[in-house]
């Protein structure tokens, strides 16, 4: 799905206009679609061939991981491990999804199941990929009590879901694996400034052309051309979640598709979350998390998983930020000076 120009994602990156100053190296910005969403490979580099073959290896592995992950896709390796579900059977799984299987079973126990990577049946009821509808009631009460990330067993190589009618769905947490491994391949390449943006799920590498560290804006959850606030960081990742990706209303009440476990419904604490961590696998899996949990609950989540910085816009729209952040270079500002 193509966003619009002033779509919500979460976070922008704010460039300055052609040659913040003169000499600097040039950035080129190329992008794609994969996992349902825009991903930008953003480079500084003299030579623009240069920079696009190493985006195009960036994006291979969007495709890569997507083929895998996907829960939409009938041949994917998740889509195998939910069709065995409720069977002894083990699926044979490669060490990338071992990795992001054990990540998101590791969040599951550090949020208390407010992270579940088990809800494909009940996100599957509300079809916010379609769109969404409210699900029948019982079908909804039937899929709640069949999901469980307990139900989930990893081993070396291997995965299995215990739970018949439960499934795998990667959906919050899978995005930030790509971008990782997109990012990491450009570390190994010797790019020393880049990010790699996949709908709101960054990863930021050494320094903007002109040396200093990038910017990012945390737009304003309800106003596509707000920002609350610009985060000034070098080598991290930044991840946002929101109730404005994808959403529905019926009589006033917005339908979102992060969904709070216990209930099956959306959650209904937090308009949105930005997380800074070293990863974007954790920072994803801990903002959808911390959605979830609410404004207190999601800081204290964010402080014990030992994020860098987090920021949460709560239902009423009142920011709550992470308050020991340990982010030096995390700073406000209307983003018109670098
Ligand atoms: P994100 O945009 O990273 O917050 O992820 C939202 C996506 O994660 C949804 O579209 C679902 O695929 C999936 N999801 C929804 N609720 C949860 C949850 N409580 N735990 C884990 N994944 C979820
Ligand atoms: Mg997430």
């Amino acid at each position: 799905m193509l966003r619009a120009a002033h779509a919500l994602t979460g976070l922008v990156l704010l460039l300055c206009a052609t040659g913040c100053r003169p000499h600097t190296p040039a950035v080129h910005t190329f992008s794609t679609i994969h996992m349902d969403t825009v991903v930008e490979v953003t480079l500084v580099d003299a030579d623009r061939a240069h920079a696009q073959a190493l985006a195009d290896q960036v994006f291979a592995i969007f495709a890569r991981v997507e083929a895998e992950m996907s829960r939409y896709q009938g041949s994917s390796t998740v889509s195998a491990l939910n069709d065995h579900a409720g069977q002894a059977a083990w699926t044979p799984i490669s060490p990338g999804l071992e990795t992001v299987l054990r990540e998101s079973l590791r969040i599951a126990e550090l949020s208390g199941g407010a992270f579940d990577p088990t809800l494909a049946e009940v996100n599957r009821l509300w079809a916010f990929d379609e769109g969404g509808h409210q699900p029948d009631p019982d079908s909804l009460a039937v899929a709640v009590s069949h999901a469980g990330w307990r139900a989930l067993q990893v081993d070396a190589g291997r995965a299995r879901l215990d739970s018949a009618g439960c499934g795998v769905d990667l959906g919050g947490i899978a995005k930030g694996y790509a971008v990782d491994v997109g990012a990491d391949l450009l570390v190994s390449h010797g790019v020393t400034g880049a990010i790699v943006n996949a709908g709101g799920d960054m990863r930021l590498i050494g320094h903007r052309p002109d040396g200093g560290p990038w910017r990012i804006g945390v737009q304003h959850p309800r106003d596509p051309d707000g920002l609350l606030e610009v985060l000034r960081a070098t080598d991290c990742a930044v991840v946002s979640s929101g109730d404005y990706e994808r959403y529905f209303i019926v009589d006033g009440v917005r339908y979102h598709h992060i969904i709070d476990p216990q209930s099956g419904f959306p959650a209904a604490g937090c308009q949105e979350v930005t997380v800074v961590a070293e990863r974007a696998m954790t920072a994803d899996g801990l903002a959808t998390a911390a959605f979830v949990l609410g404004p207190a609950a999601g800081l204290d989540l964010l402080r014990r998983a030992g994020a860098r910085d987090g920021l949460i816009v709560d239902a009423g729209g009142t920011i709550h930020r992470l308050a020991e952040s340990a982010v030096a270079t995390t700073t406000g500002g209307d983003g018109a000076t670098p």
